[in-house]
């Protein structure tokens, strides 16, 4: 035996190394789809997974777990397994949530894998997300296992020819036949573009032209509605944008009560509304967070996923759920705000000023942030509206458009609040306008709990229907029954609501059946795309970032 082997032999019989490996976890996350916006939060001050000796690596070399969190696209699923190639040996898998164990609620997509048909796996964890401590726990299983297998059983690779297809981008030979121009490829893994590509051609560091390429995140959520109950669609609605679920679910629930013709009593509408502005107060937060940690601003991201935290605690309370709260349905609401909630929301909303002040004096006051948003990635308001932008991005270009005043939906008629707008259309701009959002969302949602009416939260037509069918009506979201085994009428209907990032559209069709004929789905970072392409040309490099993230670019929303 050689010296190597010898040492080896020693390590095996001490067990050094099952020891030395088990807590040397150096984790490289691929966000694969949704279930990366909870895996952030086990990296935030609610949960801190670097006690438990984790630290994420932004480089592929160095890193010996790989966590796989969410959906695998088709598309997705050849540089995800390029990435493991690229890690050195012992490497390891955990694999986050029930898309990538099953598919999950995009079962049966033409466009999904599950993770084993591409890497072997050592550790699954279920859940839609899965919860934070199911992602520590996870951790915690793999170091069991590595130390009762060490060395590590060599496992039958899955036979996955992807090799050659992974270095033919054809956009990036049609675009580098120009000498002076280097194309670069950005994404789909990328620490400053998530699970998004796109393609920059430079002229030294300035970018010429920013091609998107979306498509990562696609789960046929349209199509997949076409085959099943329209009421089963929306927790599949929830997953297209997980950080801002009462916005989406309310844009669709309305176009479904515009064709059953169903009226909303008013406590209901009231709990919409503040259900939809707290989702917009979560989704800023995040969109925060994300940016910070493109500038390399860590405290920035510590303090918007606390703050975030405190959003999650609300909607766990209410609903059972950090995230996918499934609340809103035809005719109303399927759970009562009771006083317990109304008052943890108002600690809450105290809470959020404070945190939210500092957040300014941290970021935005910071001379080393504004230096890295201020004038950079100007859309002009001309531009904006040319490139069919909306939301927060728009308003942030010097167009006041939003849809809570246009249509005056739910109950906000009844609530006194502005809507922010600054000219600069610049990075700076685009953020400042999201925080002074917030603090309206807090007004709006006080003045609601201040006037929040008494009666039911679901059309009572509904309720007495049941009944007479002899279903248990004992809870408000019982009266899904009903409507799960209602047909919708043949026609057309459509809807618009304000979401946290912007516009949401949706339009369907129904034949007469309980499925809908066709839906459509248009979403703000879908909208928002073109302007943020476009934003980056004529900056550098060093800047993509910065406008990526101040857009708030979501992309399992844009991919739906
Ligand atoms: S739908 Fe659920 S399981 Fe699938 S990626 Fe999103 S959060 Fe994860």
């Amino acid at each position: 035996m050689d010296l190597t082997g010898r040492i080896l032999d020693i390590f095996n019989k001490i067990r050094l190394g099952p020891w030395s490996i088990k807590y040397s976890l150096w984790p490289v996350h691929i966000v694969t789809a949704c279930c990366g916006v909870e895996f952030a939060h086990v990296f935030g001050p609610g949960f801190d997974a670097e006690r438990h000796g984790l630290l994420p690596m932004p480089g592929l070399r160095h890193c010996n777990l790989l966590v796989v969190e969410g959906t695998i696209t088709r598309k997705m699923a050849k540089h995800l397994r390029l990435v493991y190639e690229q890690m050195p040996d012992p490497k390891y898998v955990i694999a986050l949530g029930s898309c990538a164990i099953s598919g999950g609620v995009f079962s049966g997509s033409y466009h999904i894998l599950t993770v084993d048909e591409v890497l072997p796996v050592d550790v699954y964890v279920p859940g839609c997300p899965p919860l934070p401590e199911a992602v520590l726990g996870a951790f915690v299983k793999l170091q069991e296992k590595i130390e009762k297998k060490f060395p590590r059983e060599e496992k039958p690779q899955p036979e996955y020819k992807i090799r050659e297809e992974l270095f033919r981008i054809e956009k990036v030979e049609r675009l580098s036949t120009n000498e002076k121009l280097v194309t670069l490829v950005i994404g789909p893994q990328h620490p400053g573009s998530g699970h998004f590509r796109f393609f920059l051609v430079l002229d030294g560091d300035v970018v010429k032209e920013a091609i998107p390429d979306p498509g990562y995140v696609h789960r046929g959520v349209e199509k997949l509605a076409e085959s099943r109950h329209f009421i089963a669609v929306i927790p599949m609605l929830e997953r297209v944008t997980l950080t801002d679920p009462a916005n989406v679910t309310l844009c669709y629930v309305h176009a479904l009560e515009k064709l059953l013709k169903l009226e909303v009593p008013e406590r209901a509408s009231y709990i919409r509304t503040i259900l939809a502005e707290l989702c917009r107060i979560g989704t800023h937060l995040y969109d925060f967070a994300i940016l910070s940690i493109f500038l390399g601003h860590s405290t920035g991201y510590m303090w918007c996923f606390e703050l975030r935290e405190y959003i999650c605690e609300i909607f766990v309370r209410y609903s059972g759920s950090r995230h996918a709260i499934t609340a809103i349905i035809p005719g109303g609401v399927r759970y009562q705000l009771t006083k317990d909630v109304i008052s943890l929301i108002r600690n809450v909303l105290e809470k959020l000023e404070k945190g939210l002040r500092s957040f300014e004096n941290i970021f935005l006051k910071n001379a080393a942030v504004k230096a890295r948003l201020c004038e950079v990635g100007v859309v002009t308001k001309e531009d904006a509206i040319k490139l069919g932008m909306v939301g927060p991005n728009l308003r942030a270009s010097g167009v006041c458009y939003d849809t809570r005043k246009v249509l005056k939906y739910e109950a906000y008629p009844e609530v006194d609040f502005e809507v922010p707008v600054m000219d600069e259309g610049d990075c700076y701009a685009r953020v400042a306008v999201r925080v002074r959002e917030i603090e309206q969302s807090i007004k709006i949602i006080r003045q609601l709990l201040d006037k929040l009416p008494r009666g039911p939260i679901v059309n009572p037509e509904l309720v007495q229907l049941c009944r007479e069918f002899g279903l248990d009506v004992s809870r408000p979201g019982k009266v899904l029954q009903i409507v799960s085994r209602a047909t919708l009428p043949r026609g057309v209907s459509c809807a618009r609501v304000e979401g946290a990032r912007g516009l949401f559209y949706i339009h369907l069709v129904s034949k007469g059946d309980d499925r809908l004929y066709r839906l459509r789905v248009m979403t703000p970072s879908y909208y928002n795309l073109r302007g943020m392409m476009q934003a980056m040309v004529g900056y550098r490099l060093a800047d993509v970032p910065a406008i990526y993230g101040s857009f708030g670019h979501f992309p399992p929303e844009c991919d739906r």
